[in-house]
Parts: C-alpha cells; sequence; structure tokens
C-alpha cells in the first residue's frame, strides 16, 4: 500500500499578493498519480497575482511542494533532475557546497522548480545567461490527454517552449531536468553605487551590464522633478576562491513579520521615509565587498512573511519591460506617469534584460524591466490600465507572473506571439481542461 500521498483542505487560495479566491488544493508525494485531471499545478505560490489560483471553486488544483525528491544529481557534471516542486532554497543547499548554482534565480529562493520553467524566470544575469528555461535539459510531463511524456529542446520542441514561461497551461510538469553553472566560491564580490537621478541610474546600469554578470537595482519612485530616479545599482560576480572567505556561508537567522499591519501602515508618508534612509544608508557613493549569496539575490527573503506589510488589502506587482529601442525616455515617461498615478511604492526596481528568449510567452525582451510594488485600492484597475496604454504604445509587456490587473484585450496589443502559443496550447489541450483564473481572464478559458 502506498503510504499517504495526499492531504486535502478546503481554504481560500491566494497568490503572494494576498487577494483571496474560492478554492481547495490537494498537496501530494505522488505528483505522478495525482496529477492526473487536474486543472492546475500551483508551487510555492510566489507568483504574486492569479496564474496559480483555480479560475472555479471546484477546480482540482494540486499543489507540487510535496513532491520534491531529487531524482538524479552529477557533481561532476552539474546536471540535476529532480520533482517540479523540489523548492530552489533545498536545490542551491545541496548543490552550492559541491561547487554549482542554479544558472538563473529570481529574487526568492522559495519558488518549485516547476514555477520557475512554467514562468521562465529571469534573474539578475539576464543580459548574460537568458532565462531559466534555456537551461531546462528535459522535463516530464502529463499534458491534458492524461499521457505521460518527455520533452526538452530536441523532443516535443514547441510542446517544450511554450510549457516555458506558459503559465502551467500547455500541461503539468512533473520533473525537471536542469544544467547548473559552477561556481569558484559560494560568496559574491559585488560593487554598490548610489546614483543621483535616472539618467545617471539607466547610464550605470547599461555600463554596468557590459561589465558584470550580475546587475539589478533599486530606485526612489516616489520623488518627483531632479530626484525621480535617484538609486543604489548592485553589481555583482562570484568570488574567486582567493577572495571568499574560507567558511561556507551559514544561514542567515530568518525574521518573520508575524501579523498583518494595519492598511494605513504603507502611506505616502511611510514609503518616502523608508527611501530616504534606504538610499542615504549607502553613505559611500561606491562600496566594493564580499556579500553573503542570499543578502545579494534574496535580501526579501530575509523576512518570511515580509508580504503582509500591505495589510489585509493585499497588493500587486506591476512589471514590465520596455525595449531598448523605445531609449531611455520611455522609462523616464514610465516612471513620470507611475508618480502622477500614484502608483509608486517604496519597491522598485529595475533591471537590464538581454534578447527575448526561445520561450513563446517567456516574459524579458532586450531593453529595462521596471517592477514596482503596488497596495490594492480602488484606483490599482485605472493605475494598470493607464501604465499598460503606456507599455503598449512603446512596443513593451507586462510580466504574467505578477499580473493580477491587466485586461485581455490590453495583453492581446502587448503579445504579438498570443495566437502562436494559443495554437499549441489548443493542440495539446482542445477540451481546456488547464486553465488558471488568469488564463480565464485574459483568454477567456
Ligand atoms: C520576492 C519575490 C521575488 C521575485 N523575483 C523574481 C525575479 O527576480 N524574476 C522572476 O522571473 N520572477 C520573480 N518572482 C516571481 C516568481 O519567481 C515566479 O512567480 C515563480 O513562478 C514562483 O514559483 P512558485 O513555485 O511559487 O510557483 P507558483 O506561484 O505556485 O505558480 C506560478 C505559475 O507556475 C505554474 N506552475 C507551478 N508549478 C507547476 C508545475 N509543476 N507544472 C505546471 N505549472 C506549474 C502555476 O500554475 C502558475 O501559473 C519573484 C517573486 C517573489 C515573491
Amino acid at each position: 500500500m502506498r503510504p499517504m500521498s495526499r492531504s486535502r483542505a478546503a481554504l481560500t487560495l491566494a497568490g503572494w499578493g494576498r487577494v483571496p479566491v474560492a478554492g481547495h488544493e490537494i498537496s501530494t508525494t505522488d505528483l505522478t498519480a495525482d496529477s492526473r485531471g487536474a486543472a492546475l499545478l500551483r508551487g510555492l505560490g510566489r507568483s504574486y497575482g492569479d496564474s496559480s489560483l483555480p479560475a472555479h471553486a471546484d477546480d482540482r488544483i494540486v499543489n507540487t511542494c510535496r513532491a520534491a525528491r531529487v531524482i538524479a544529481w552529477d557533481a561532476t557534471t552539474g546536471r540535476l533532475r529532480a520533482e517540479a516542486g523540489l523548492a530552489l532554497a533545498d536545490m542551491n543547499a545541496l548543490t552550492m557546497p559541491a561547487g554549482w548554482f542554479t544558472p538563473v534565480t529570481p529574487g526568492t529562493k522559495f519558488v518549485t522548480l516547476g514555477g520557475m520553467v512554467a514562468s521562465d524566470v529571469h534573474g539578475k544575469n539576464h543580459h548574460r545567461d537568458g532565462c531559466f528555461g534555456g537551461h531546462v535539459t528535459a522535463l516530464r510531463m502529463r499534458v491534458a490527454s492524461g499521457d505521460v511524456l518527455a520533452c526538452g529542446p530536441a523532443i516535443e520542441p514547441e510542446l517544450f517552449w511554450a510549457t516555458v514561461g506558459g503559465m502551467g497551461l500547455t500541461g503539468h510538469i512533473l520533473e525537471v531536468e536542469v544544467q547548473l553553472h559552477r561556481i569558484p566560491s559560494p560568496w559574491i564580490w559585488t560593487e554598490t553605487s548610489r546614483v543621483d537621478d535616472l539618467d545617471g541610474y539607466l547610464a550605470a546600469l547599461a555600463e554596468g551590464a557590459l561589465r558584470w554578470p550580475m546587475t539589478v537595482g533599486w530606485i526612489d519612485c516616489l520623488n518627483r522633478g531632479r530626484r525621480l530616479g535617484r538609486g543604489i545599482l548592485m553589481a555583482g560576480r562570484w568570488a574567486t576562491a582567493d577572495e571568499a572567505p574560507a567558511r561556507f556561508p551559514g544561514n542567515p537567522w530568518p525574521l518573520r513579520l508575524p501579523f498583518d499591519l494595519p492598511n494605513w501602515a504603507l502611506n505616502d508618508l511611510t514609503a518616502s521615509a523608508f527611501n530616504s534612509l534606504y538610499y542615504w544608508r549607502h553613505l559611500q557613493r561606491h562600496r566594493a565587498h564580499i556579500q553573503h549569496p542570499d543578502a545579494f539575490f534574496y535580501p526579501l527573503d530575509r523576512i518570511l512573511d515580509w508580504n503582509r506589510a500591505y495589510g489585509p488589502r493585499g497588493f500587486t506587482q506591476y512589471q514590465c519591460v520596455l525595449p531598448r529601442a523605445a531609449g531611455p525616455a520611455a522609462v523616464h515617461e514610465f516612471m513620470e506617469l507611475l508618480t502622477r498615478l500614484g502608483g509608486a511604492s517604496p519597491l522598485c526596481v529595475i533591471k537590464d534584460c538581454g534578447p527575448e528568449g526561445q520561450g513563446v510567452l517567456s516574459f524579458p525582451l532586450e531593453g529595462t524591466s521596471v517592477a514596482v510594488d503596488m497596495a490594492i485600492t480602488a484606483d490599482t484597475q485605472r493605475i494598470v490600465d493607464e501604465l499598460n496604454a503606456m507599455v503598449i504604445a512603446a512596443g513593451g509587456r507586462i510580466y504574467l507572473s505578477k499580473d493580477l490587473f491587466t485586461r485581455a484585450a490590453d495583453f492581446r496589443r502587448m503579445e504579438p506571439r498570443l495566437d502562436r502559443f494559443l495554437a499549441i496550447r489548443e493542440r495539446w489541450d482542445p477540451t481546456h481542461a488547464i486553465r488558471s483564473a488568469q488564463s480565464v481572464r485574459l483568454f477567456g478559458y
């Protein structure tokens, strides 16, 4: 007899933005058996919006987090194969001591391999290494017919590239095989620069991308005029064995936000105070030092449940990419519109993206990505609509993993690849058995 492979709880489900929907999920250690007939698989729920949420309260949703076995790990080649529910945190803990690291990491390690493929996550090294899907060598999937099959860049490539960044809509990812990157040490050599304004920031970002494998930065988007876009640019690379401390980086003690802050706690005044403090904390204009990898890659993970800071109303993240061809003027226009609409908050991250990858619906394209958290208010829909209009005019697009408010017509306008994606989805799921709240909102099914 199989050990208890499932647990089932009736609840409301939510993404990281904490906007609840009615539904329940089954958590399983036997993903292959229990994914049969599921409307959707979800991992650690770190997508902000409704991509991992049920379209209907009685849709069968399977949580993969307990299906997290490592199936094969070769510390000489850096090739790893694991069940889709393996958390990146656990993969890092296994592979870093052997000198290997995920080729691409998002800004949190509390994501699953399945979620990383479905979102085709990008990281601070996108300009050098592209998205996660570009390093995936094979997937084992259950498609809507119930069949379990293998796919990869050379086997069923059309299904594979639609699954990479396809938000779980082409089938259930059961296993992921990925080629990791060799690292010379587990520490990061980082350089931070304080920059006075948006033009300075964008110039430093472009220049940094030429010299550094990893760049990212925070900007103050609450200030208007001259100081709009002042920020802190962080560039990094893996420290060499000579530079790195001899010890392995320890696990920083996690803090936890134990309750919801009241809705009013994050307001213009507290957000401005936070921004000024953060900016002036970097007293030295340039600083170079060795950094703990978690502090470099995952600063927000230091406080578990930090999403409660936005209060019970919940929040969303607006993330778009503005193409390089639209130039710095488009970034200026976006930031000015954002502050004028009152959408700005303390968390505003600007990154450089390299060329578009092969994932049919993958988010990045060559240009500048801007991500900003927003508490949900009566104005949020209007703000997102206006930002989307500007992004569409500039030839950009939004990131589905963060989205909760984009309208179907706007998504279609910003996504010339949509018909191709929907045709592939139709081929593999003609009865539309696999769906999410997001797919129904944006595609109608
Ligand atoms: C603090 C923070 C920082 C982040 N930084 C970044 C960043 O820098 N770059 C970036 O790209 N993203 C970033 N993200 C977003 C995050 O990486 C993605 O949303 C990721 O997909 C979350 O993984 P998950 O396991 O939590 O998936 P979930 O949120 O549970 O699901 C996300 C999507 O994947 C699908 N899915 C999950 N598992 C499977 C499976 N086994 N088979 C089929 N479909 C599946 C779901 O249906 C859903 O559509 C960040 C999120 C947070 C909270």
